[in-house]
């Protein structure tokens, strides 16, 4: 049902509530009044004629020129198509300088964009349905020393999801799975411009990624049924405390991912794992912790 905003609209900010807090995330900033919050459209840029009902989390744009309108679900799906066509060359230029990509190609090819509130890079991920459900914030957060460091955020309320679904062919008979978004940008680069008899080795395999080596789910296992799997997982090594020695975080991921898939209703027909610098071992205390698929490629 749609919804008119009152003519005056509230100035009071009220803590985040949670039917906006997707909107939020992604920067936009609301006035709020009774079951109304109002803000400027990140589509149109007018100010003050988007509006989000709190509770049904419905939104609408009130300009004429503009009227888009859906859920918070559909918003990041239109949000990220938005970002798309504004995110420019120089910005790929940008990103590929700094993540170590051959080419700006790449990561628009992933999927991933610029965002037009943020000036921070947008990822989008894809869920058991192959839809575009989940929109991940490459955010900026301060250490405990004051720090500013780059993190992967995600979107409040919608879980975790795979990364380049949308490159995803149910017909190749090899996927590759990695840890992260810039490793599997990187690495769907390399099997793109890497050829064997003339053939891009991307010809035979699908590049999928997780956002960390915990957040596989068992849902995605249809996407490596029958399948020969690779886990490309990063080259953490032990860590010991108070005597105790926990295993690295990428052999945890590698085994926790080989038993969600074993015991998936089609299993793959083979599970295969990186293990760094040959070694018998998932990872090699040779490499440096935390050697990952793009060090890897840097060689
Ligand atoms: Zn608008």
């Amino acid at each position: 049902m749609p919804f008119k905003p009152s003519s005056k609209p509230g100035t009071n900010n009220s803590p985040v509530l949670e039917g906006l807090r997707v909107y939020k995330f992604h920067g936009i900033e609301f006035s709020v009044n009774g079951k109304e919050a109002i803000g400027d459209c990140p589509f149109c840029g007018k100010e003050q004629k988007f509006s989000v009902n709190t509770e049904t989390s419905q939104y609408q744009c009130w300009a004429g020129s503009c009227k888009v309108s859906g859920n918070s679900t559909s918003f990041l799906k239109s949000f990220w198509e938005h970002c798309r066509e504004e995110t420019t060359n120089a910005e790929y230029d940008r990103l590929a300088e700094e993540s170590g990509f051959l080419q700006p190609h790449a990561a628009r090819a992933f999927g991933v964009v610029m965002s037009t509130l943020k000036n921070q890079w947008l990822i989008p991920g894809w869920n058991k349905d192959a839809r575009l459900t989940g929109l991940y914030r490459y955010g900026r957060l301060k250490d405990n020393k004051d720090r500013w460091f780059s993190k992967l955020l995600v979107c409040p309320g919608t879980g975790h999801h795979l990364f380049n679904l949308q490159n995803y062919d149910t017909t190749k008979p090899i996927v590759d799975l990695c840890e992260g978004w810039r490793d599997g940008i990187a690495w769907y680069e390399s099997l793109t411009l890497g050829t064997r008899a003339g053939k891009p080795f991307i010809n035979d395999r699908s590049v999928l990624a997780v956002p960390g080596t915990n957040s596989f789910k068992p849902e995605w296992s249809k996407f490596f049924a029958g399948k020969t799997v690779n886990i490309l997982f990063d080259n953490d090594h032990p860590v010991t405390n108070k005597d105790k020695t926990l295993e690295g975080a990428g052999l945890q991921g590698v085994k926790k991912v080989a038993s969600i898939l074993s015991s998936a209703p089609t299993p793959p027909e083979t599970i295969n794992f990186v293990a760094w610098n040959g070694s018998a071992d998932q990872y090699s205390l040779d490499l440096p912790d935390s050697t990952d698929v793009r060090d890897y490629l840097k060689g």
